[in-house]
Formats: C-alpha cells, sequence, structure tokens
C-alpha cells in the first residue's frame, strides 16, 4: 500500500512485541497507529484535551482508541485502499480536530492528527476532494489572488439567503458568519528588514508571518514586530526567495493542504519556507511564529513531510512568539517596562496545539510581567472550531458542544476581563458565540509596553 507521509520514525515501533498487534498494510504508517496500548484513557474525561469529540458525544468510535481500532481493522483488510473508505471509519475520522490532544495525553503518544492527515490523502487518492474542502484547502491561493472575495463574503455574512444557499450547496453552515479578510493584508517595505534602529540587538529574529494573520489580522503582525524591536530584537520579516515557484505569493506553512490531505502541495509550501528561511537560520537567527497551529505544522508535521535535514534543522530554530519571550525572560534577557493594561483582568483561552507542546507555562511567565494585572487561564478544551471543522455544516453543533464544554462557562464567568487567545480560529469561534473580540498576546503586550525609541508601525 503507498503512503503519502514519511513514516520512518516508527520504523522500530512494536518490533519484538507479540501484543503489538500491527495490521497488515500499510508499514510505519500501520506502526504509528499500533503505537495505541488501549488503555482507554481516551475514553476518560481527565484529560485537559484528548478527546474533544468523545468528551461531547462518549462514543468510543469517536475516541483516540476507537480510531485506531477502526483503522486497525481496515488495514488489516485485503483490500485496505477500499476499506478505508469505510462509513464508520469515515465518521470517527472526520470528527477528529486534529488538536494533538493525543500526542501529548496519550501514554503511548498516538499522533492522531498527523495520521489523519495521511488517511485523508488515502481519502483523495480514491475519492477526490469536494468543492468545499477544495475552498478551504486552498486558503492560502485564493486569499492572494482574488481580492474581491472580501466583499463575496461580507455580503454572504450579511443576507440569510446567501447564508442558505452556502450551507445547501457548498455544505458551509449557515449559522457561522465566515471571518472578512482585513481591507489591507499585512505588507512591510524597508528590505524585509523591520528596524534599523537596534544597533546591538539581544538576538536576531524572522517573523513568520502565517496566511491567517497576513490577510485577517495583520494588526496582530504590527504589534509582534513592536513588541519583538522593544525587547532589542533585530526583526527581519520571512518572504518567499524570487526563484521559488509562485515567488510573489507569500509563505504559508502548508497546513490547510495537509489538513485536507494534499500533501504534494503541503510539501511545495515546506519547500517554499525551508528555501526562504534557510540562510537566516544558517546565520542563526531564531524563528518566530504567532499561530500555534503554522508553528507547530513547521515544528512538528513538517518532519513528516519527508524533507530531511533541512526540515529537521527548521523545527529546532522555530518557535512560538510566547516561547521566545518567556525564554528571554527567563535568562534575563528581557528588560521592558510595563503599564498596567486598560482591563485589570484578563481570561487565557490557550489554542489546542499550545498545550499540546507546553507552551501554556510560557504565557504565564510573560503575562506575570505585566503589573497591576490579573489573569486566569481557563480550564478549557478545544474551541470546537479547530481551524474549519466548526465552519462545515455537518460539524457545527458537536463544535457548539466543544465550545460549551469548559470554554464558554469561563467566558460567562469573566464577562468584564480581557480575552487573550494566540488561535485564529479560537478567536473566530468566541467572536461567534459571544461577540467578544479576543486579542492575541502580542496585542496585549503592545498595549502595556511603555517605550519611546521604536518606531510606531
Ligand atoms: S489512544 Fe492512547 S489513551 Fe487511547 S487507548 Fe490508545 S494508548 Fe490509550
Ligand atoms: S487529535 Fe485531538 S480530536 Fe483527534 S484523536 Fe487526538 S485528541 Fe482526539
Amino acid at each position: 500500500m503507498k503512503t503519502y507521509l514519511d513514516w520512518r520514525a516508527y520504523q522500530d515501533a512494536g518490533m519484538g512485541d507479540p501484543y503489538a498487534d500491527i495490521p497488515k498494510h500499510g508499514g510505519n504508517f500501520a506502526k504509528a497507529i499500533a503505537a495505541c496500548i488501549n488503555s482507554r484513557q481516551c475514553e476518560t474525561h481527565d484529560q485537559q484535551v484528548m478527546c474533544p469529540s468523545f468528551r461531547v458525544t462518549n462514543n468510543p468510535n469517536l475516541s483516540t482508541g476507537g480510531r485506531v481500532k477502526l483503522l486497525k481493522a481496515a488495514l488489516s483488510n485485503n483490500l485496505p485502499e477500499v476499506a478505508l473508505l469505510d462509513p464508520l471509519l469515515r465518521e470517527a475520522m472526520d470528527h477528529c480536530v486534529s488538536c494533538k490532544g493525543c500526542k501529548r495525553e496519550c501514554e503511548a503518544s498516538v499522533d492522531m492528527a498527523l495520521i489523519k492527515a495521511e488517511y485523508k490523502a488515502q481519502r483523495v487518492a480514491q475519492d477526490g476532494l469536494g468543492l468545499r474542502d477544495r475552498l478551504f484547502a486552498f486558503t492560502p491561493y485564493w486569499l492572494h489572488r482574488a481580492h474581491w472575495v472580501n466583499n463575496l463574503i461580507s455580503l454572504r455574512n450579511k443576507y440569510a439567503f446567501m447564508r442558505w444557499l452556502s450551507d445547501k450547496f457548498l455544505g458551509v453552515s449557515a449559522r457561522h458568519l465566515l471571518p472578512v479578510p482585513a481591507q489591507k493584508p499585512f505588507s512591510w517595505s524597508s528590505d524585509g528588514c523591520a528596524t534599523d534602529d537596534i544597533s546591538q540587538p539581544v538576538s536576531k529574529v524572522v517573523l513568520f508571518i502565517d496566511t491567517f494573520t497576513r490577510y485577517f489580522e495583520p494588526n496582530i503582525a504590527h504589534a509582534a514586530i513592536f513588541v519583538l524591536q522593544a525587547s532589542g530584537c533585530l526583526v527581519h520579516i520571512a518572504e518567499p526567495a524570487l526563484e521559488t515557484p509562485d515567488p510573489h505569493r507569500p509563505l504559508c506553512c502548508g497546513r490547510t493542504f495537509l489538513a485536507y490531505g494534499l500533501i504534494e502541495l503541503a510539501r511545495n509550501e515546506l519547500k517554499r519556507v525551508l528555501h526562504a528561511l534557510k540562510s537566516y537560520i544558517d546565520d542563526g537567527y531564531t524563528i518566530v511564529g504567532l499561530e500555534a497551529s503554522c508553528v507547530i505544522g513547521l515544528r512538528d508535521d513538517a518532519r513528516a513531510l519527508g524533507l530531511g535535514d533541512e526540515a529537521e534543522s527548521l523545527s529546532k530554530h522555530v518557535v512560538l512568539f510566547e516561547e521566545f519571550l518567556s525564554k528571554k525572560i527567563a535568562a534575563k534577557r528581557l528588560s521592558l517596562s510595563f503599564r498596567s493594561p486598560r482591563k485589570t483582568r484578563s481570561l487565557v483561552h490557550g489554542h489546542c496545539h499550545q498545550k499540546a507542546v507546553g507552551a501554556m507555562k510560557a504565557m504565564r511567565r510573560v503575562l506575570k510581567c505585566i503589573p497591576e494585572h490579573e489573569f486566569e487561564i481557563a480550564d478549557s478544551g478545544c474551541c470546537g472550531m479547530a481551524g474549519s471543522f466548526g465552519l462545515e455544516a455537518e460539524h457545527t453543533d458537536i463544535g457548539f458542544l466543544m465550545a460549551e464544554n469548559g470554554l464558554l462557562p469561563a467566558l460567562r464567568a469573566s464577562r468584564d476581563a480581557t480575552i487573550v487567545c494566540n488561535g485564529f480560529s479560537c478567536r473566530q469561534q468566541i467572536k461567534h458565540l459571544t461577540g467578544h473580540c479576543a486579542i492575541h498576546l502580542a496585542e496585549l503586550l503592545r498595549e502595556t509596553i511603555t517605550i519611546e525609541k521604536v518606531k510606531v508601525l
């Protein structure tokens, strides 16, 4: 059976274990699935994130281990490619929100999000990709090429009839507003260098501006540049190299392609990123990203795209904005002065991928620097949006249930607090369900840092 991702990291998994129960087909991909030790921890409500779909349905097939069982059965079938199209398996995999909760919380570190990307690729090879999935997957392309899309989305959001049409013919939920791109996407001139007034930088960083920040919330990128410069960093913006294909289209981590099983397109995006960042990495720059799923995509999933040492090297140099600042604070290499913010209380909702890599500790350390400011990390799991999951008509209700399972009660209990949230899709879900405009940590810091010498962006 042909597999699309590079599963060599699992080549020794389960070897010599008579109980490993590795399926007949799928090679190392099958071994990654067979890592599950059937402890059924994912069928409890004791974990922080794992597994959002099980937690709101109590359906064992919608737990990580339930998916493992169905996948094993399919890969043990004599016709595995056909068996992977089984409706029960399809339902189970479609309800995985790729939160990576299992990779962190399951004792066997089953990486169902990556397994799902391979599963989707297998399905695309058999079945093709539907129009809605194609629209979502190609988000980085049409945001770059179709500038009229702002108006179309605004009209669709405004008129119930258009929302109904998008639900009926595309399967995009009429009960959700779609995010509208900003009037002007992020732009920066000055030869890719954000400032020239730092003679002895404490660090050299490349800010990786993901597709969602660039097109929907460029203000977050500007706030991050401000904060990084105020911290004494020399900031460069990652741009595609002119000799790469499609050089005028901004860089993207390829997450939307990976999520929909378009592995070759995800690989192409990563190649462009590697090409653009290679010389920076060689020169000792740190690559800083703002959106958790994009950073984790570059740091973790990208290693399964078969691009060898360069992808490995990138994964060691990419950090989240909060991780970067937290490390500087711990090393006492950050001297910033803060004033207290307008609202003195914040509620922080962590993106699933932040929790999956333990980045909430970094959030906590950075937030502690702000004086006269209380904050609370919400005891919340997945927000229920999870990329485009909550926008898919058949998943909207379960997405709302996921939000109700921790996040919404926490928001109701903190109505007057600033909501801090570093995930684009989480902010969309919060806005839709509560009307609150959640902000990125970079925006809160920009509001509170006092400094004169940095250029106002
Ligand atoms: S997926 Fe992980 S938590 Fe669930 S049954 Fe398997 S080993 Fe246990
Ligand atoms: S990635 Fe998240 S939703 Fe998918 S199986 Fe793992 S815990 Fe469940």
